[in-house]
């Protein structure tokens, strides 16, 4: 029997003798099967490997936490600290006793919250490491689970996770995708936590939204613009992506500023540049 996780996702799968078929959300159009095939590892397997998680102060109150090497997509996890406990967001595909117990020394975590499927990890197995720890699931995305558990709840609409800690399902790249709006953070000016619901760009000037990332699958004008408002009704001054991206400061007049570039040109306003 073995926890099986997918090499190009690296999201879990219940622990079987063999591995799945197939990964559904790779299969999927958002995602991709890579040429060489589907393949599979298991946490057993990155285990006796060496693969270690590994905690880094990002700011105040917030801890990167990732996979050496990277599993799956290898996402860079965030642990948003606040005194009635944290919220593990977009949790790695790896996660071991060690591992864990690094993240207990920060004070465990209240809530594990993928920001869509592409980012549930090992979220059960994260869970199980960090005492039962609720798993919020997507209630419009509950048809992309694959390890399902007791453990899974699911939510939509807005949420106050922990104080100050809202979830809010804001949909584009995935009906139920999901964005954490982080009052205390950027020292009180706000933080929004984006996964890949809002992608920021290389400069930090800009961010993109899109269906798929990999396979450049652009959304409409109507559903950025529909993005952009819910993500900006909470004040925020920083925003982080779920691999490392970060829109340092004036972030939520970023994201407006791209999603009216984003329509401008789905709309053809500049299809004289082209
Ligand atoms: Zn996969
Ligand atoms: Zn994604």
């Amino acid at each position: 029997m073995a926890l099986w996780i997918c090499q190009a996702c690296g999201v879990e799968y219940p622990e079987t003798t063999e591995p799945p078929a197939e990964c559904p959300i790779c299969l999927d159009e958002r995602q991709y099967v890579p040429v060489s095939g589907q393949a599979w590892t298991s946490l057993e397997k990155l285990s006796a490997d060496g693969y270690a998680v590994e905690a880094r102060k990002v700011e105040t109150g917030l801890f990167a936490i990732t996979n050496s090497p990277k599993v799956g997509i290898g996402q860079q996890s965030l642990l948003v600290q606040t005194p009635e406990g944290n919220l593990l967001w977009d949790p790695t595909g790896f996660v071991d006793e060690t591992g864990a117990q690094l993240v207990r020394e920060l004070g465990g975590a209240a809530a594990i919250v993928a920001s869509h499927p592409h980012m549930f990890g090992a979220q059960v197995s994260w869970s199980k490491a960090l005492g039962g720890a609720p798993v919020l699931v997507a209630e419009a995305d509950l048809g992309w689970i694959q390890r399902d558990d007791r453990a899974i709840r699911s939510w939509s609409g807005d949420l106050e996770i922990l104080p100050g800690v809202t979830l809010s399902t804001v949909g584009g790249h995935f009906p139920g995708s999901a964005i954490a709006h982080w009052a205390a953070g950027a020292n009180g000016q706000g933080v929004l936590l984006a996964g890949d619901t809002i992608g920021p760009a290389p400069d930090g000037k800009w961010v993109s939204f899109m269906r798929s990332f990999p396979n450049k699958i652009p959304l409409s004008a109507a559903v950025v613009d529909r993005v952009a408002n819910a993500s900006t009704r909470r004040p925020f001054d920083r925003l982080y992506g779920n691999f490392g991206g970060t829109i340092d400061t004036h972030a939520s007049v970023v994201v407006r500023r791209s999603a009216d570039r984003h329509m401008a040109w789905v709309r053809g306003d500049f299809d004289h540049l082209t």
